[in-house]
């Protein structure tokens, strides 16, 4: 096919948009374009060196082609061999110095466009850092990490392909066009008329071949999601279980079966679709042949043979940059489209945010107050009323409730996952959000019920909560959390490895080993959720006994669901649809014959034998 111009449609090799693109369209407002720009301004000055790059080698790539012209009326027509090698060097020259050109300029060009998305993609990790837990619970992760990975890569390629492409087709076009006004306006204005109908073909059979595409990407996933479900530790077992192997295999055969027809046809697409484009090319210099052959037989034109080639040859090379200059508008809109799907992740407020001068209390010795605090998720349905309560330092406070009251919202609330709606929630005197966040939550230790070891040794996991944490330290912390015991029998001990996510642990070896980080960590608040799902009663005790010396001395917060941890508390808070409904002890609350004695009896009183 003939050369010169930058892929057909643009880096994204289609010349549409599909509907979901068109549906997500942004406006191209000044400001979005001037913002686009405020990435390039760093790099200013290499773009203009690319921008050189482009234009002497769109040149230089140009010159064979009119050189062709001397070629063959110096040269082959004047019998003149010395001119004849002597075109022939510079033609080969011009080729090789405008291949150089382009080398440069495609470095430069992935140059810039590495840093910007560098620049990015750094901007955009800091961003997502300080959003927050709201956004992460109320967006699919695999949003989020298409946004870091495909849009900043497309980004990349808009950088490096579309800005050049318009630039480099456009430098091309004039090249050709001027060469060949120069030559005749009349066999000019045939090229002219001849190039957009041979680009309009390509856009056809460009649009048939993407809707295969997508079909057989829709196939793919198909492919992707039976290999997942049925690949995956828990599904393989499911299909074990439930003996559906020969289902699964049927589902899969099918969809793969499916996949093979749609390749073909999409392979095939692309046959036709070259016959009929190269039977439209050869046709375009034939014309030209024709007219210019017209013209200089019978018109008696000023016309040489050279420049009726130099005609045919630059016709050839202008195929590419009209194709692309016609896709500009979808190129545009779609860069567009992929900056501002950036730039809305970078517009979403931080919503937990640090203040301008933060007062930074101690926070070991000081009492935590929540003072009338109300909370809602989505601004509308309340979901704690008026929480009011203090913990004393060195106190422990265990919260129960039914399921859904509000009590993981109050813990939450601490480490300010969230902000409260109304109300505050001091430390030591100040409110949280005076303090500085890096400040507040290195004061807090978590243990939740769902904790996330990472993919690494044990050793690595209990380092992560302080990094210069002794072996010795880290030997104590584990015996506190009494599972030193298991990591000794381990074959390497610390360095054993904990599996994606932990997975190779049981649960209850998971809580303590999340128990021996925080305490490693040492902060002044401890907060515990305990698992309610079914732990066996030796993994339970192990657990009962790590924490229970904790909360015995240490300044703690429990959500509490089992009796023996609610007996260890100061004071129990009763939370019932966001209030609390009753507080005390124990004894009392039972006596008192509210939400607790339901809870006591139904909750907590089967754990009575185990623990108490
Ligand atoms: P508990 O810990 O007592 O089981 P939660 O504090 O988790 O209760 O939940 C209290 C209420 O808030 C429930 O009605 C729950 O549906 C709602 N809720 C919890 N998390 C969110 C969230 N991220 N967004 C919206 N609503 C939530």
């Amino acid at each position: 096919m003939p050369g010169g111009g930058r892929g057909p449609g643009g880096p994204f090799g289609r010349a549409y948009m599909t509907e979901e693109e068109k549906a997500s369209q942004p406006k191209i407002t000044f400001a979005l374009v001037k913002r686009v720009m405020s990435y390039l301004k760093p790099y200013v000055l290499q773009l203009l060196l690319v921008m050189v790059c482009i234009l002497v080698s769109s040149i230089l790539k140009l010159m064979p082609s009119i050189i062709t012209g001397k070629i063959v009326d110096e040269g082959l027509i004047a019998r003149n061999i010395k001119a004849l090698v002597y075109y022939i060097l510079i033609s080969l020259l011009a080729t090789f110095l405008g291949n150089l050109i382009g080398v440069a300029e495609s470095y430069l060009n992935n140059w810039i466009a590495q840093h910007i998305t560098f620049d990015m993609r750094n901007q955009m990790f800091r961003h997502l850092q300080k959003m927050s837990q709201r956004f992460f619970t109320n967006n699919n992760q695999g949003d989020i990490i298409t946004r870091m990975t495909s849009d900043i890569d497309g980004v990349e390629s808009v950088i490096a392909n579309t800005f050049t492409s318009i630039i480099s087709n456009v430098m091309t076009l004039t090249v050709a066009l001027v060469a060949m006004f120069q030559r005749n306006a009349l066999m000019a204005i045939v090229g002219i008329i001849i190039v957009p109908l041979f680009t309009i073909p390509t856009r056809k059979a460009g649009k048939t071949r993407w809707t295969l595409t997508r079909e057989s990407q829709a196939c793919n996933d198909e492919i992707n999601g039976i290999l997942n479900e049925t690949m995956s530790v828990s599904g393989h077992l499911l299909v074990k279980l439930f003996g559906k192997e020969d289902y699964e295999f049927e589902k899969y055969s099918d969809a793969n079966k499916k996949m093979v027809k749609l390749n073909i046809r999409e392979k095939l697409a692309g046959r036709w679709f070259f016959v009929v484009l190269s039977t439209f090319t050869s046709i375009g210099p034939m014309l030209i042949y024709l007219v210019g052959g017209i013209l200089m037989i019978n018109q008696g034109a000023d016309l040489s043979v050279g420049d009726i080639t130099v005609m045919v040859a630059l016709l050839g090379q202008m195929y590419m940059p009209v194709n692309s200059l016609l896709n500009i508008q979808v190129d545009w809109m779609r860069s567009m489209a992929m900056f501002s799907r950036i730039f809305e992740y970078f517009d979403m407020e931080v919503e937990v945010r640090d203040t301008e001068n933060p007062k930074n209390p101690k926070l070991r010795h000081g009492n935590i107050v929540f003072d009338h605090v109300h909370f809602s998720y989505d601004g509308s349905k309340e979901i704690l009323k008026d929480i009011t309560f203090t913990l004393k330092n060195g106190d422990c406070i265990a919260i129960v409730g039914p399921s859904g009251s509000g009590k993981s919202t109050i813990i939450n609330l601490i480490p300010r996952l969230y902000d409260v709606g109304s109300g505050r929630i001091k430390w030591n005197g100040v409110d949280l959000r005076d303090m500085e966040l890096a400040h507040l939550r290195s004061g807090i230790g978590v243990v939740s019920q769902e904790n996330y070891l990472f993919n690494g040794t044990i050793r690595d996991n209990l380092l992560y909560a302080r990094p210069d944490a002794t072996e010795a330290e880290m030997i104590e912390a584990c015996r506190k959390a009494n599972i030193y015991d298991f990591i000794e029998k381990q074959e390497n001990g610390l360095d054993t490895m904990v599996g994606n996510r932990g997975l190779k642990l049981s649960g209850g070896e998971k809580q303590r080993i999340a128990i021996a980080r925080v305490l490693l960590k040492d902060p002044a608040l401890f907060i515990f959720d305990e698992a309610t799902s079914a732990l066996d009663s030796i993994s339970e005790s192990k657990i009962q006994e790590a924490i229970e010396p904790i909360i015995e001395t240490r300044t703690s917060i429990l959500i509490a669901h089992r009796l023996s941890t609610i007996l260890n508390a100061d004071e129990i808070l009763v939370v019932d649809d966001g209030r609390i409904v009753e507080r005390g002890q124990h004894e009392d609350l039972v006596k008192a014959g509210g939400v607790y004695q339901k809870l006591y009896e139904t909750q907590f009183a089967k754990a009575i034998s185990g623990t108490q």
